[in-house]
């Protein structure tokens, strides 16, 4: 036999915001590279810091995960190592240093990545094709219901995106190459060397030594593919999809919305799962305005992973993709009371108290919230989008400066920049102040 055909493969997989078994094409395809060979399943937290490109740089940063987001991640690491461990593998937690020395060490010839819209991340990437460029590398799409840009171009607004898109897609077709992907997956072992040194091994973090205060995430956000999956099944078990487009706006109520984003977001649930079973709700039980409306909703994700692919590190610029920069700027003080929850605005500062407390806010409420920050406030929006990132459990890159650049008037919107009328919001989505006195006591 030639040398070729005996060689065992080396397969490197680079989690990231994939973090889950089902539907994992990633996962999938590195299984079927490593065959008999071996398998390293890594995730490397700060990999994307560690090789930015030195032209570039996101320049706002707090700290960029708030206890928050950081329990969340963590947790949904946990239970993917539990389930790789149960098919004789496990997750390795490493430092780039670390990644670095065990693809030099242990010869990998083959990396497998999900497709990401995350630009910081694909720098890295490219930083690392360019220092090992003998590793072969495999991209599959994990984040979207479509391998690519499912327009030819990117159009310029969401409607458009949107009529394109379900005039020239079989909607039901997302969930059809699903089943190749939900087969479980018959993992390589990690190489011994690997296994006998439980240093890289993923530990959960004690959570009570941390030096920040433990989060207190909206109990019903468990994080983790089994929590998500979970999930899944009593949304669409319960009445609430079919009254999604009457509720939807609600500021705090959790049955109101479907709240998928957290897990959508790092990838512990599959979009095109929620697609299969959306669409089995309909066939089952009811289709109408709002589980259309769901379905419209994941196409405003659609359009904004495919607008911060477009627009790259445009995406957080000032002026964005617009040619004007916006008449705002930077101003501490006011920063400050509208994290802190200590505007003149009561709904403003329930909604920040929500968000620092539990790492989530409902929909209007950020709409509310950024427009405050954009408008009354004067504020540059990428301090705002900024502070998202660092607290929502459901941070997205393309969702948060997406929509952070289309309240901001330098985005996707096509009728410019958006102002709320604080005081009628209040009096449309609070009229009993609830919400406010819930946040405020
Ligand atoms: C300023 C601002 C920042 C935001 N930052 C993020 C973010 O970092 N991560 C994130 O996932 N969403 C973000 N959103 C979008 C939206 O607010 C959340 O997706 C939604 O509130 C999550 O709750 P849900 O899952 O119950 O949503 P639902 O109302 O149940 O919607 C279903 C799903 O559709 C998608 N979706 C809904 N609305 C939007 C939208 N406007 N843009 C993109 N996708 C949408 C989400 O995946 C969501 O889970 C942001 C919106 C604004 C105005």
């Amino acid at each position: 036999m030639s040398k070729q055909f005996t060689e065992k493969k080396t397969v490197l997989v680079l989690f990231h915001n994939d973090l889950r078994l089902h539907d994992n094409a990633t996962l999938h395809k590195a299984a079927a590279l490593a065959d008999e060979g071996k398998l390293i399943l890594t995730f490397a937290p700060t990999l994307a810091d560690d090789l930015q490109s030195k032209n570039w740089s996101q320049a706002y940063s707090f700290d960029k995960k708030g206890p928050a987001r950081q329990q969340f991640i963590d947790e949904s690491l946990a239970d993917l190592d539990k389930s790789l461990q149960s098919l004789g593998n496990r997750l390795l937690y490493l430092t780039s240093e670390q990644l670095l020395q065990i693809i030099e060490s242990q010869g990998v010839s083959y990396i497998c990545v999900s497709q990401t819209a995350d630009y910081a991340q694909n720098v890295a990437y490219e930083a690392l094709q360019d220092k090992y460029p003998q590793i072969s590398w495999h991209y599959q799409a994990t984040a979207t219901l479509f391998a690519t840009m499912p327009t030819k171009d990117l159009p310029q607004s969401f409607t458009q995106f949107r009529k394109k898109v379900e005039y020239s897609h079989d909607l039901l077709s997302a969930s059809a190459d699903l089943d190749s992907c939900q087969t479980p997956v018959t993992l390589a072992p990690l190489p011994t060397s690997l296994a006998s040194n439980d240093e890289y091994y993923f530990k959960v973090p004690p959570f009570d030594e941390q030096p920040n205060e433990p989060a207190q995430l909206e109990p019903n956000f468990k994080s983790g593919e089994t929590e998500a999956l979970a999930h899944l099944q009593h949304y669409f078990d319960s009445d609430a999809p079919s009254s999604y487009k009457v509720t939807r706006n609600a500021m705090d109520e959790w049955s109101h919305s479907t709240k998928f984003s957290p897990w959508l977001a790092n990838g512990s649930l599959s979009v095109k799962t929620v697609l299969n079973r959306l669409r089995h709700y309909e066939r089952e039980v009811v289709a109408n305005e709002s589980t259309y409306w769901i379905w419209f909703e994941l196409l405003w994700r659609e359009y904004f992973y495919w607008y911060a692919m477009t627009h790259q590190k445009n995406l957080f610029l000032f002026q964005g993709i617009s040619d004007k920069k916006p008449p705002t700027r930077y101003h501490q003080e006011r920063l400050e009371q509208w994290q802190q929850g200590k505007t003149a605005y009561p709904i403003i500062n329930a909604c920040m108290q929500q968000l620092n407390h539990t790492g989530y806010m409902s929909n209007r409420g950020r709409q509310l919230v950024a427009s405050c920050f954009i408008h009354e406030l004067g504020l540059d929006w990428r301090y705002g989008a900024t502070y998202f990132e660092q607290q929502l459990i459901d941070y997205d890159v393309a969702s948060n400066w997406g929509n952070w650049q289309y309240l901001a008037g330098v985005g996707a919107d096509p009728r410019g920049c958006r102002q709320f009328n604080l005081k009628k919001q209040t009096q449309q989505h609070d009229p009993n102040g609830e919400f406010r006195d819930k946040w405020l006591a």
